[in-house]
């Protein structure tokens, strides 16, 4: 296994962090194929589901060779480090982790040896429910350390490796493993010589398949990819389903019933308009959600501007629907992200104005309807509003193309902790009045939840809308502080109005709110409590 030099930093996103998917995967089975390269720009493709890591493991049938590092796709590899990954089958991993978690150890893809000798390496997008659970499990096997607070996708990887032994197959192991696992995953693995793709039973993240023109296979978590490396679209892996690709072709296996929970905010946010999900296009849905909201909330405007890039089709929407000109108002630095400079205190202010400048002579004078995707703290739209007003904007109207985000994620998407969040920190007795006020808009309504889910076209009762609704379909991990926070929101939700303004304003929560004791923002890394640690510890226990 090649093992790179680890570079700096990263460092913080300059401004606001956004929501940010947990990692994007790809794999790819084509023999006579550069498959390093394919899976090169399947995850140059799939960059915006994860910018701080990158990795691809490559098996020619005798071994797998895995190149990771911190850092984009383009910062890792070069010509050299991909003519080294010479196989028939690879699978690629894009990784986002939160402030504590980005280290070499947590870039993916996984590799483990199994007792017999056989390589698997393994990538997964999401975040698992039963981490600590399956911690637990492999640390008793001695497959890990817990007081190294493995990642789900590391703890996978051992199981999976260590059940896979002479006359029981990786595949065996996986239909094995994979019942026994409870969130949000999809997986890509190898054993060198089949390429597997497993997605969890509710399908919360997408994965799609699709074919070369010589008849490989390709799995990736998003259909541009697909587009992006010359695959045509086949279907998507079904929700409970495990692929294999080999030789002999194609394979499917159930190994769970599907109960369909997919993540609404793929298609709000989350995925590129390019996309398709579900059999729907991610940019019509986008598109929609605009004409619904200028229907369910008009503005009087000279123009409708998108807050660029994820705002774009939602405004385009909104300038149908509503007759207003659409203009680009605010031009993006493409090419900002996470970076490995550490900027200086004066960059550091500018803040926004690193990702986003106005174009003075479009809004000069003029009344602005600026589409956003979602507002989570708040920070963002309110730069953005004083900067529109410093360019010389007469009013600004502010459109959000979802309903307000008010608990956590669970599923693998870094929100910030319930207690940042906005809509939790204002009055809830007129919630969207006080956010106006707090944010500096001229007025401001978010699409109702019906609309969003309706332009979705999927049924609601399909659909994941936590961190709308509070109501988690595959349940809360019993090891992550914020899922005391939700429980404590849900308590006053059933309560109906809550007394105090900040639903979660409770005494057992004031060191928190002081900023004393902020619950760590999830990073796909389990929690021990002191008894299950000492567990370990103390090997008399
Ligand atoms: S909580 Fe929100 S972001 Fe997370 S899976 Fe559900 S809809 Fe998606």
């Amino acid at each position: 296994m090649s093992v790179p030099v680890v570079p700096a930093g990263p460092y913080d996103d300059l401004g606001e962090p956004e929501p940010r998917e947990e990692c994007g995967v790809f794999g790819v089975w084509a023999p006579g194929e550069d498959v390093s390269k394919f899976t090169y720009y399947g995850l140059y493709a799939l960059q915006h589901r994860g910018q701080e890591a990158a990795g691809i493991a490559v098996g020619n049938g005798d071994q797998i060779v895995v190149f990771k590092d911190l850092g984009l796709v383009s910062q890792v590899f070069d010509e050299q480090s991909l003519d080294a990954l010479k196989g028939h089958i690879a699978i690629g991993h894009n990784r986002y982790t939160t402030a504590g978690g980005n280290s070499w150890e947590n870039a993916q893809p996984m590799f483990r040896m199994a007792p017999d000798g056989t390589d698997i390496a393994l990538g997964h997008n999401g975040n698992l429910v039963n981490h600590w659970e399956l911690t637990m499990q492999a640390a008793r096997q001695g497959l890990v350390d817990p007081k190294t607070h493995p990642s789900d996708s590391l703890v996978m990887c051992a199981l999976l490796a260590a059940d896979t032994r002479e006359g029981h197959s990786a595949e065996e192991a996986a239909m094995e493993l994979f019942p026994k696992v409870n969130g949000a995953f999809c997986v890509v693995f190898t054993d060198g010589d089949s390429l597997y793709a497993v997605r969890d039973p509710q399908g919360v993240r997408p994965l799609s398949i699709g074919q070369l023109e010589g008849g490989g296979y390709v799995v990736a978590s998003e259909t541009a990819a697909l587009d992006i490396v010359g695959a045509t679209f086949v279907r998507d892996v079904e929700p409970g389903e495990l692929i294999v690709v080999n030789a002999d072709g194609l394979r499917s296996r159930r190994f769970a019933p599907e109960k369909r929970s997919t993540c609404v905010f793929e298609y709000v946010y989350l995925a590129r308009p390019d996309s398709v999900i579900r059999g729907q296009s991610v940019n019509t849905t986008r598109v929609t959600i605009g004409r619904k909201l200028a229907k369910e909330a008009p503005a009087e405007g000279d123009l409708v501007i998108p807050v660029p890039e994820s705002g774009t089709p939602a405004a385009v929407g909104y300038a149908q629907e509503s007759g207003i000109p659409f203009a680009q108002g605010l031009m993006k630095n493409a090419y900002v992200g996470r970076t490995f400079i550490e900027p200086s205190q004066s960059i550091r202010q500018l803040g926004i104005r690193l990702k986003l400048n106005p174009l003075r002579e479009v809004i000069e004078g003029k009344s602005l309807v600026v589409v956003d995707d979602s507002i989570v703290r708040g920070n963002t739209q309110r730069a953005l509003i004083k900067m529109l007003r410093d360019a010389g904007a007469a009013e600004v109207h502010v459109r959000i193309a979802s309903p307000p985000v008010k608990w956590p994620c669970f599923y693998g998407i870094d929100f910030a902790s319930p207690l940042e969040l906005i809509a939790n920190n204002v009055d809830q007795n007129d919630p969207v009045e006080r956010i106006r006020e707090d944010i500096g808009a001229d007025s401001l309504a978010y699409v109702s939840a019906e609309s969003m889910i309706e332009a979705s076209g999927q049924p609601a009762e399909s659909l994941c809308c936590a961190c709308f609704d509070g109501h988690y379909p595959l349940g809360m991990p019993a090891d992550d502080p914020n899922s005391e926070l939700v429980k404590t929101m849900q308590a006053q939700q059933a309560q109906g109005s809550p007394a105090d303004p900040n639903p979660l304003r409770q005494p057992e929560h004031q060191a928190e709110l002081a900023g004393q004791a902020q619950p760590p923002r999830r990073s796909g890394r389990a929690c021990a409590s002191a008894d299950e640690l000492d567990e370990f510890t103390n090997p008399n226990n």
